[in-house]
């Protein structure tokens, strides 16, 4: 099998589940508990979170272990809502292309009477600075802007917005799944006040994240319980999975130089030579974007039959196209960046990770070319463009 899905998730590292096992075997304390079985979980975590703050460049204090990035997205902006709300602030800006958990979040939110303005992405698939400037106003509480998009990779200019964001008092938070355990991620650099990640989007376990809370910002609580975390999130601490997040986070900035030099040749290759299959576009800017990340459109196929084509090969792909979670309408992300609906219907995203090899991508540039001119050798639309009675848009 060739897995190329890495944005959707990663095989958990070796040396991630290693470090997890003492956790499931010896040390099972309650990290809560007084005894000594728990202090020796107790030990474990707050070294976990050391170690995250140190991958981070954040204090050990300014980290807050969630159930994974969904949460940690939810958390933040119910944090800036409330805060906003007592200072009677209800405007929120985002971006059109943000994950689905900041999102569908905001929506409740405007049902609850908050505003929410959508900043463009362009073609690039990249916010403008100018166009944050312009939408900031006195009543803003929030901005909430990913660091790199999840569908085309795209990296958001953070640090510039963030600064535009302290001048205005505005709070910022920036949704870094995509990003952390990828490219460097300093938290004091980017002078941001929330970041959330999630530990299975860089080799760690599934369900297990963190939100970075700059020391300052006034956290709410999403759910009662306990007194965990600070007595911000209740619930007994998933030690085994927090220890294995953090290992797995380590390992990955130890080799990231070295992996990234490999993905970036893989992707390019990629880009390179399926780039030679006739009306086809690349999906966002080639320079401003993750290593790892892939993604074209080619015109008259749809995505769920390239995808199941691919599978038939052993390759495991992604496509913008959502008609396999029960929806008609194409990526929100892929619209966002302007491309026509039925060419963000034909989109191929492949997310690399140390895991492959040169040999599977030559696997990948030999099948993908055959399984579209197969598809468009069925298709209607196909057809018509290539008697003239349709347009090419691409
Ligand atoms: C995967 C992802 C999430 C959700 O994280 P989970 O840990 O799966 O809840 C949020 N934002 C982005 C950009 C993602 O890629």
């Amino acid at each position: 099998m060739i897995y190329l899905d890495n944005a959707g998730t990663t095989k958990v590292s070796a040396k991630a589940k290693e470090a997890m096992l003492p956790l499931l075997d010896e040390v099972y304390g309650n990290a809560s508990s007084l005894h000594t079985a728990g202090q020796e979980a107790k030990t474990y975590l707050e070294e976990a979170r050391s170690t995250m703050a140190k991958c981070l460049n954040a204090e050990a204090g300014e980290i807050f272990f969630t159930s994974g990035g969904t949460e940690s997205d939810n958390w933040a902006i119910e944090t800036a809502c409330r805060y906003g709300k007592m200072r009677g602030k209800t405007h929120i800006i985002t971006s059109a292309f943000e994950h689905h958990a900041v999102l569908h979040t905001l929506e409740e939110k405007e049902k609850q009477g908050f505003t929410v303005t959508y900043l463009p992405v362009y073609k690039e698939g990249i916010v403008h600075v100018a166009d944050l400037k312009k939408a900031i106003t006195d009543n803003t509480c929030l901005v909430t802007i990913m660091l790199a998009n999840n569908e085309i990779g795209t990296i958001q200019p953070i640090k510039e917005m963030a600064k535009v964001c302290h001048e205005r008092g505005v709070i910022f938070h920036t949704d870094a799944v995509q990003a952390v355990g990828h490219i460097g991620v300093d938290v004091k650099d980017l002078g941001v006040d929330m970041l959330s990640l999630s530990g299975h989007k860089f080799h760690g376990p599934k369900g297990v994240g963190a939100l970075y809370v700059k020391k300052g910002v006034p956290l709410f609580n999403l759910m009662q319980g306990g007194a965990q975390e600070k007595n911000k999130r209740p619930g007994t601490e998933n030690v085994a999975g927090i220890v294995a997040m953090a290992t797995a986070l380590n390992e990955s900035l130890g080799e990231m130089e070295k992996v990234n030099k490999r993905l970036i040749s893989m992707r390019d290759k990629l880009f390179d030579k399926l780039s030679t299959i006739p009306h086809s576009v690349i999906n966002g800017s080639k320079s401003q974007r993750l290593p790892g990340n892939f993604n074209m459109s080619f015109e008259g196929i749809e995505g769920e039959s390239l995808l199941l084509l691919l599978d038939d090969y052993g390759i495991c792909a992604s496509s913008g196209s959502a008609c396999t979670s029960g929806s008609l309408d194409p990526s929100h992300v892929l619209l966002a960046i302007g491309l026509p609906h039925e060419v963000a219907h034909g989109s191929l995203r492949l997310t690399l990770s140390k895991y492959n090899t040169m040999e599977e991508i030559n696997k990948v540039i030999s099948a993908v070319p055959k399984v579209v001119s197969h598809l468009r050798k069925m298709s209607p639309v196909w057809d018509e463009l290539e008697k003239g009675e349709r347009k090419h848009v691409i």
